[in-house]
């Protein structure tokens, strides 16, 4: 063992932007190489500096801090670079799990391929990946769709744009939104369509409630969403007779085929030729 840890890069290096990927849940899930960079870096650059001090105080680390988050990433991201040009190091952490994922850190790290300041990812949870192995769904290939919109009409956008997708789909969720967003869904893809609900990941009341959209819809619609959710979607099938559109209006269809890009006629003639009718009939329907 310690032959194979010599040949580890586990030195801190100056001037070198760590992103540390933190516990979603579980304290025990911090890697000792986590604690050795945060215990080792400069400074550490945190989303929410209240948040990460408690994880901070727990592991016996006292470092000083800046924070970074949605609102002050630009000037912020330009400060951190700086230091890190002039050979601090950094770690760098978000709420919970890998940054980049769904948080600013994606922004710190586009910044620094730009200003050619090296970056390295300390490997650890991330909630998505966590939900896909668990959900007894297809995880060879995997959409990642992070959080719908709030907005019922925009949500319902991209979900017509993703009803033809065959591969699992992941989706970030809030309990206060969950309702609507298993409604929409279940109105756009269908009630049948498999999806697994993953809650409270990691934690001590994890739960991976395997069902349908048309389970899920009636399964909150007596209790009351709570906690942290990542939902994984079957992607469609193509075959049975079940195709992406079966759940569309005429109109859906073709705005679907407009979002992909095509003109108007050709999306009328794409819809008509999945429903095996003539471009006219979908043509009077959608005018
Ligand atoms: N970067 C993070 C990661 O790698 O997991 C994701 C950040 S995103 C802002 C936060 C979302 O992740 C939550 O709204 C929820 O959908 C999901 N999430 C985080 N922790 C979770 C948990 N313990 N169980 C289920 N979902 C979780």
């Amino acid at each position: 063992m310690s032959e194979y840890r010599e040949r580890e890069k586990n030195e801190i290096e100056g001037g070198m932007l760590y992103l540390v990927a933190t516990p979603i849940g579980n304290l025990s899930d911090l890697s000792e190489r986590a604690i050795k960079v945060l215990s080792e870096v400069d400074f550490i650059a945190a989303e929410d500096t209240r948040n990460s001090r408690r994880l901070l105080t727990a592991l016996g680390i006292s470092k000083p801090m800046v924070s970074y988050h949605d609102h002050n990433r630009r000037e912020r991201g330009e400060e951190i670079a700086l230091r890190l040009k002039s050979g601090e190091s950094c770690a760098l952490i978000t709420d919970a799990g890998t940054p980049g994922i769904s948080d600013p850190g994606e922004d710190m790290v586009a910044l620094c391929a730009e200003e050619d300041i090296p970056v390295t990812l300390i490997p650890g949870p991330c909630a998505a990946i966590n939900a896909l192995v668990l959900s007894g769904l297809p995880a060879g290939k995997f959409v990642f769709e992070g959080f719908l919109s709030a907005k019922s009409s925009e949500r319902k956008a991209a979900l017509r744009e993703l009803a033809a997708e065959k591969r699992s789909i992941i989706f970030h969720e809030a309990p206060h939104k969950l309702r609507a967003t298993l409604d929409d869904m279940c109105e756009i893809m269908g009630e049948d369509r498999r999806i697994a609900l993953c809650r409270e990941l990691t934690k001590l009341n994890e739960e991976i409630i395997r069902t349908t959209l048309g389970g899920a819809v009636a399964l909150y619609s007596e209790k009351e969403p709570r906690g942290e959710y990542v939902l994984v979607l079957e992607g469609a099938k193509q075959a049975d007779g079940v195709e992406f559109w079966t759940n569309m209006t005429e109109r859906e269809h073709v705005d679907f085929y407009l979002s992909q890009g095509m003109s108007k006629n050709e999306a009328i003639k794409a819809a008509a030729h999945d429903r095996g009718v003539h471009k006219s009939e979908i043509y009077k329907l959608v005018l």
